[in-house]
């Protein structure tokens, strides 16, 4: 039977070593060969030319690369690209590229399709899903930040986990990615330029505190009032409640010393009343909070209709007059539907 070759990119420095020593190969060479790999981001082996033909010859006859290929780019009026990416199985996932005037952010996705069933939510309906691999996440900023430099004349300088999927359940892939994103080792972007947006979960977002992580962190809110958030995200609502959600919002605060950002999108006749809000302004009394006002993207056949501009200001202004500061975004690559539903428009400037 012919082994299937491995993904190289599957490997921690450790495990590269100990191959090469297994095949009587200087193990300083895997330190070179992780450097290729998330730092010059190579996509096979023979651009590794610090190694011998003999070396590289072994790895290829050893490991392969997964590679992802963007299959449908679309550029946006706006400057947005869209990219539908396809991955080494067949499966497509979406990376967004959102330029504004100071920054190119990569907006990544973090699953194929997605186990939550927000009832807003485009993705929701997809019905294939798998954990995207650390590569595959890595992958998609290099794509973005390749794009920045061949579109825009700039280097990438943001990414958001808002894409597809819920990184809090593929954790150790997501946070393996951030790792080689971040790494001075691997592309060296400070984490403080990341933000990965969740449903909340919140022994998950214990683990972050723990665990010690320097990016930033979103949370999905989009109603402060219990059965409303039910109807909106019933497995969120099936995994933790809000005062739960409020619980741990509260260790992340004490351990990292960092708040949050809420996002928040407004529904007629859903969520626009001063109740939500006044409910909305108590929840964030818990930490420090920005909340972000997200415009929705009507997705096709779904229930739900954007609120009126007067319910997004009666929002705006009760938050703000008790101190929390407000922004609202408003949907880019429209005419592209970059916003695949859920992709994109809240990236701040
Ligand atoms: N699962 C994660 C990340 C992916 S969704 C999360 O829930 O945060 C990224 C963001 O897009 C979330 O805030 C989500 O609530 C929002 N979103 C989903 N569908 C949307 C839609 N149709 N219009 C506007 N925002 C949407």
């Amino acid at each position: 039977m012919i082994e299937k070759k491995r993904d190289i990119r599957r490997l921690s420095q450790e495990a590269i070593t100990e191959f090469f020593e297994a095949h009587n190969e200087q193990s300083f060479r895997a330190k070179q060969v992780y450097q290729w790999l998330w730092q010059k981001s190579a996509s096979n082996f023979d651009e590794m030319t610090n190694l011998s033909k003999s070396t590289r010859t072994l790895l290829n006859a050893n490991f392969n690369f997964n590679l992802l290929e963007v299959d449908l780019m679309q550029r946006s009026k706006d400057g947005t690209i869209k990219n539908a990416v396809k991955l080494h199985d067949g499966a497509f996932v979406e990376s967004v590229l959102i330029p504004t005037e100071k920054r190119i952010t990569a907006c990544v996705s973090s699953q194929v399709g997605c186990s939550l069933d927000c009832t807003f939510c485009a993705t929701a309906s997809l019905k294939r899903m798998r954990n995207l691999g650390p590569d595959e996440i890595y992958d998609q900023v290099v794509v973005i930040h390749n794009q920045g430099k061949e579109y825009f004349g700039r280097p990438l300088t943001n990414i958001v986990f808002m894409g597809m999927g819920e990184p809090l359940l593929n954790y150790n892939n997501v946070l393996a990615a951030i790792e080689k994103i971040t790494d001075p080792k691997g592309l060296g972007l400070s984490p403080r330029r990341i933000t990965l947006s969740t449903i909340g979960v919140p022994k998950l977002i214990k683990k972050m505190a723990d665990d010690g992580v320097k990016f930033n962190l979103a949370i999905s809110l989009h109603s402060a009032i219990e059965e409303k958030r039910a109807k909106l995200m019933p497995l969120a609502h099936k995994s933790a409640t809000l005062v739960d959600l409020r619980e741990s919002l509260q260790y992340w605060y004490a351990k990292t010393g960092r708040g949050v950002t809420f996002e928040y999108v407004i529904w007629k006749d859903l969520n626009d009343t001063e109740q939500d809000v006044k409910a909305l302004a108590k929840f964030c009394g818990a930490i420090p909070t920005k909340v972000n006002i997200i415009q929705y993207n009507p997705i096709d056949n779904g229930p739900y209709t954007q609120a009126s501009q007067e319910s997004v200001d009666m929002y705006k202004d009760i938050l703000e007059s008790k101190g929390i500061i407000t922004t609202i975004r408003h949907s880019r690559g429209q005419d592209i539907d970059a916003a695949c539903g859920q992709l994109a428009n809240k990236v701040e400037e």
